[in-house]
């Protein structure tokens, strides 16, 4: 039966017929050894399975691609005989085990791919998925999994991860341990010597492990997360589903992303998100956001969400839950914990979802379910022309969301809300954990417990190409979505002397990088200027009106000035030279903005779609 709920208390001083020992000693090689000891074999053959992908991270990795100096052993005793193996496919290995009650198999893993979802290991710290570590045993996936440490305690002081020790580290040996394999792939280890802070709420305890090279304040961290821990339970009931949880929270420069696990999450970012506040906000809404899936998405779920297939892809065309609704609630619930003031959220809506979502051209091509089914395809392989062809299920997903709870709101007056949903949907993971929602099950229960009925509506927003009806749906609250140019102010001399004429801003639909001194287009919007010219991805902008164009920026510059007139584009495609005319557009911009004279209704609304819970 799949579970993926472990305490600490259930793995004291267990025993395991799986363990794997991974060794350090290669780490400046970016190597981890393991050594993987399987007791009570039963028959001729074992298969050895090593995941291709990691739940969460929609991508085909193929894991064994990195894995390497594969041994297999009997064991007997204190005699050790070699064993023949072969691979059977690109995942998994048979051996032969020659009637032993135990087998041994070494290898080697390369982990040197450092994002929240891959391995990374160096001389400095190791960060471990275990999904890119641990193979795991055919038709053995349910028992307790131990994985043992062997690194130097004297220099890598700190271990943060959720999976629970065994018993106390002694002699140089760390054991770790998971109830089943779905938990040891959903634990990430970190081994270093990062600092980490505790604190309790919500009935549980908390790590935050900050592994960076930056002098960093991990308390004034500490005081945000114990504050989204307070916010977010209150909404689930008030306690917290775990006994302990821990925060990863990488700091390294360029950083991004994060990854969801049911007792932990991994947050990568760059340090200025802990020296700026303008960057701190998206830092905390990261946090959220990883924070939240502990409940949707790794409890409240898809049913083609856990258990999982580990070999092959999990389609579903429900990753508007999963991370459309999660994406609405995080800067919402960023907002809720008083990171932002409410005009600050407002705005947000304006310039992070609704004039980002204006900018794909991939809205009129494929609906938002479409796009969660092909995420292996579309959002985690990006094609250049990918804004053109796809919304992401994230983006779009997340303000369709966002007009289902205004809308509830609108026909409860007031009554009920997403919130409400989101309860009932936990109620129902609580009565059956075991297995996931089908879509249709998922909205029965929004009906259920708001008493609107949605289901007509909400399918057509997430099955539909056409444009969202923001305006039919904010008026509830007293918002409208206007476009209007945008305007490069350029400021004033002293108080008042205009420092140039206020100009608006050109859209051309491309996206230019200068690649060794060589200006190249990155990306055209379809039905753009850009596209209307004739410009494809890969060109070259070589001059345009006879200047030469040298920067991205000039680029804009010399269009800017001459919006709504024909330039001549002298463009460069595969070794020839060709010239185009181009005309610049205004760019609109879409802001969400309060109606003259909202009513009082409106304004109660908006306030009930605006309150802050705790
Ligand atoms: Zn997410």
């Amino acid at each position: 039966m799949y579970s993926i709920e472990q305490r600490d208390e259930q793995l004291a001083n267990t025993t395991a017929d799986i363990v794997y020992e991974l060794g350090f000693d290669r780490a400046p090689q970016h190597l981890v050894s393991v050594r993987m000891r399987i007791s009570r074999v039963a028959g001729s053959e074992l298969t050895l399975v090593m995941p291709s992908w990691s739940p969460g991270s929609y991508k085909i990795r193929d894991y064994a691609g990195w894995q390497g100096n594969v041994r297999c052993y009997s064991v007997n005793g204190s005699q050790r005989a070699e064993r023949q193996y072969s691979w059977r496919d690109k995942a998994s290995m048979v051996i032969d085990t020659g009637g032993a009650d135990t087998i041994e198999v070494e290898y080697l893993v390369y982990a040197h791919e450092r994002t929240v979802r891959t391995s990374h290991v160096n001389r400095f710290h190791a960060f471990l998925m275990l999904t890119s570590i641990c193979m795991y045993v055919e038709g053995r996936t349910q028992e307790i999994h131990h994985v043992v440490l062997t690194h130097d305690q004297q220099r890598w002081t700190s271990t943060s991860t959720a999976l629970s020790a065994v018993q106390a580290p002694s002699q140089g040996r760390m054991i770790l341990g998971a109830l089943n394999y779905d938990i040891l792939a959903d634990s990430p280890i970190e081994i270093g010597d990062h600092r980490v802070t505790t604190f309790s709420a919500a009935g549980a305890l908390h790590e935050v492990a900050l592994p960076t090279n930056y002098d960093l304040d991990i308390d004034w961290l500490t005081e945000r997360v114990k504050r989204i821990v307070e916010v977010e339970t209150t909404l689930f009931g008030g306690k917290a589903p775990y006994d302990r949880y821990v925060f990863i929270i990488q700091a390294y420069p360029g950083a991004g992303g994060g990854l969801e696990h049911a007792r932990s999450s991994v947050n990568a970012v760059d340090p200025s998100a802990l020296l700026d506040k303008s960057k701190a906000i998206g830092l905390l809404s990261l946090l959220c956001h990883e924070y939240f899936h502990l409940w949707n998405v790794k409890r409240i779920r898809p049913v083609e969400l856990g258990p999982f297939d580990y070999t092959r892809e999990t389609y579903t065309p429900m990753l508007w839950l999963a991370e459309g609704l999660t994406s609405y609630y995080d800067n919402l619930l960023a907002y809720r914990c008083g990171f932002t003031t409410q005009k600050e959220y407002v705005e947000s809506i304006s310039r992070d979802d609704i004039a980002k979502l204006d900018d794909v051209k991939g809205r009129f091509a494929m609906s938002t379910r479409d796009s969660s089914t092909l995420a292996w395809l579309k959002l985690y392989l990006q094609s250049p022309d990918g804004s053109n062809r796809f919304p992401s299920y994230y983006l779009k997903g997340g303000i369709i969301m966002m007009l289902l709870d205004v809308y509830i709101i609108d026909h409860t007056d007031g009554k009920y809300s997403l919130d409400d949903a989101m309860k009932a949907m936990w109620r129902r993971y609580l009565e059956d954990p075991a297995k996931g929602m089908t879509e249709s099950e998922c909205i029965a229960i929004i009906e259920q417990a708001t008493k609107v009925q949605v289901r007509e509506r909400l399918m057509s927003w997430l099955g539909g190409t056409t444009e969202l009806p923001y305006d039919e749906i904010f008026q509830a609250v007293g918002y409208s979505v206007k476009r209007s140019p945008k305007k490069i102010e350029a400021g004033t001399f002293g108080e008042k002397v205009p420092a140039a004429a206020v100009a608006p801003t050109p859209y051309i639909g491309w996206s230019l990088a200068d690649v060794s001194g060589k200006i190249i287009v990155r990306s055209v919007d379809d039905g753009s200027p850009a596209q209307l010219a004739g410009v494809g991805i890969d060109d070259e902008i070589v001059a345009i009106n006879g200047i030469r164009i040298l920067t991205p920026a000039q680029a804009d510059h010399v269009l800017g000035g001459r919006i709504g007139k024909e330039a001549t584009l002298t463009g460069h495609c595969d070794g020839r030279v060709y010239t185009t005319s181009i005309t610049a557009a205004e760019r609109i911009v879409p802001a969400l903005v309060e109606i003259d004279k909202p009513s009082a209704r409106q304004v109660e609304m908006r306030n009930r779609w605006l309150q802050r819970t705790l």
